[in-house]
């Protein structure tokens, strides 16, 4: 046929969103960077089963959303519909255990089968973050934080964003709460759509994630979790509730005792930022993630705490505006006719030859990294710090606390400095005490 245009689904991003489309994904970088995470790739398409037992068989996503096919060869494979899968089976295949804690970053295309809408396509793009081997509330606070100040940097967050936080506590608060809600929903049986019929038997907390008008009604009154919450989950989760309520600035903190994301590998803390703006109509979720403490035994690795989030890139695309647009110059040469081609060429070839090293020596490369190391013996921590490369540890003791202040040490030449809080506030002594030029 001759049908040029795309498939349904599907997108070009030309060259004006473009631009647009590689700021939010520098930025994301850039974030990246300054959180200590790593940039990496899995393959574009897995194994079936690599989705299909991560996600769960009764997920929207693996049991209509996916695009699998056969290969020549008769493997089973399918499209990514999210990075987490691919990126645990990579963790677990490339033997990655040995180096925990890991922070890994990556982002490309990603696929699912839906009904394409406003927000809403069969090929869409994700930034995605996923941290492995600590299950500290800190982590917890801290990716949450991240996030934030992701969706601050591009400003795709006005005054209008709310973040959702729920916790779905430890395996037992969850088994409690479990029985009582089939047995809410139970009474209600007839009511249900098909889908959360079979849920009710398979995986009922993802009922909570209905969309349908019928399921929402009889969800209304049901029992939630935050009731059935061990104080262990309930502290932890007030703690990182308090905090981000404290520090986030893009986003109004709601507790949503609903928000159980729709996939089956999450415990523990999940969390969207939704947009209330406007301009996303119904599709107005973008970012979310959470904690999948068992994720990486179920699906053949050793146990290891993670927590992680994907963002949808055309989503904030329509949220971010026109002003994360980067500012370009540009120069353009206009030669008389009587001018030779070939000195045109020649000096447009100088100029280039001379902006170009311009921008080579005034690149300021964002590429430092903060992290912190909260557990250990200081000596242990300081020995950790020079094995993986650290410049600059700061050490915030009580002692130096009570005069505001705080050690700087540099690694490489060993030498401390007892450094006033306040300096921290001044960019050019920043650059001093971190040797940044
Ligand atoms: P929704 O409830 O909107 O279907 P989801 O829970 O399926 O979202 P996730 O699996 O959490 O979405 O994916 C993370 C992010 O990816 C979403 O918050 C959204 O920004 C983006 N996203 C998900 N599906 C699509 C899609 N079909 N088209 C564009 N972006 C999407
Ligand atoms: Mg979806």
């Amino acid at each position: 046929s001759n049908n040029l245009q795309p498939v349904r689904g599907t997108h070009d991003i030309l060259p004006d969103d473009f631009e647009r489309f590689n700021a939010i994904l520098n930025n994301a970088r850039d974030i990246a960077t300054l959180y200590g995470f790593q940039e990496m790739a899995t393959p574009i398409f897995e194994q079936t089963d690599v989705f299909a037992r991560s996600m769960g068989e009764s997920s929207d996503v693996v049991s209509k959303e996916m695009f699998s096919f056969e290969t020549r060869g008769g493997e089973n494979v399918t499209l990514r519909p999210e990075f987490t899968a691919g990126i645990v089976r990579s963790f677990i295949s490339n033997g990655m255990q040995q180096h925990l804690p890991l922070k890994l970053f990556s982002t490309g295309q990603v696929f699912r089968y839906e009904r394409p809408q406003k927000g809403r396509q069969r090929q869409f793009h994700q930034v995605n973050f996923e941290w492995m081997g600590d299950d500290s509330w800190q982590a917890d606070a801290e990716i949450i934080e991240l996030a934030g100040r992701f969706l601050q940097s591009i400003s795709a967050i006005k005054n209008n964003c709310v973040l959702h936080v729920n916790s779905l506590g430890d395996a037992h608060s969850r088994g409690i709460y479990r029985d009582k809600l089939v047995s809410y929903l139970n009474g209600y049986i007839s009511g249900l759509s098909e889908d959360s019929k079979k849920r009710l038997v398979q995986n009922p907390l993802r009922i909570l994630d209905s969309k349908d008008v019928g399921d929402r009604k009889i969800l209304e009154t049901a029992p939630v979790i935050t009731d059935y919450l061990n104080k262990e989950s309930k502290e932890r989760f007030e703690r990182i509730c308090n905090y981000l309520q404290t520090i986030l600035v893009v986003a109004e903190v709601k507790i949503d005792p609903k928000l159980v994301r729709g996939l089956d590998y999450y415990n523990g803390i999940v969390f969207e930022f939704v947009s209330s703006g406007g301009e996303l109509g119904s599709q107005n979720t973008v970012l979310a993630g959470g904690r999948y403490d068992g994720l990486i035994e179920q699906m053949g690795g050793r146990y290891t705490p993670a927590i992680g989030f994907a963002a949808g890139v055309e989503r904030l695309l329509l949220l971010a505006g026109e002003s994360i647009r980067p500012k370009t110059g540009k120069i353009t040469i206009l030669p008389f006719e009587e001018v030779a081609s070939e000195e045109v060429l020649d000096f447009a070839g100088r100029l280039r030859s001379a902006l170009y090293e311009i921008a080579q020596k005034s690149r300021q490369k964002f590429d430092t990294a903060m992290e912190i190391d909260w557990n250990g013996k200081l000596s242990k921590r300081l020995e950790k710090a020079a094995k993986n490369a650290t410049s600059h540890v700061v050490i915030l003791s009580p002692e130096e606390a009570k005069e505001k202040k705080c050690i700087v040490k540099n690694m490489k030449t060993r030498i401390e400095q007892k450094i006033l809080l306040s300096d921290f506030d001044d960019m050019e002594k920043l650059k001093a005490i971190f040797d940044i030029v």
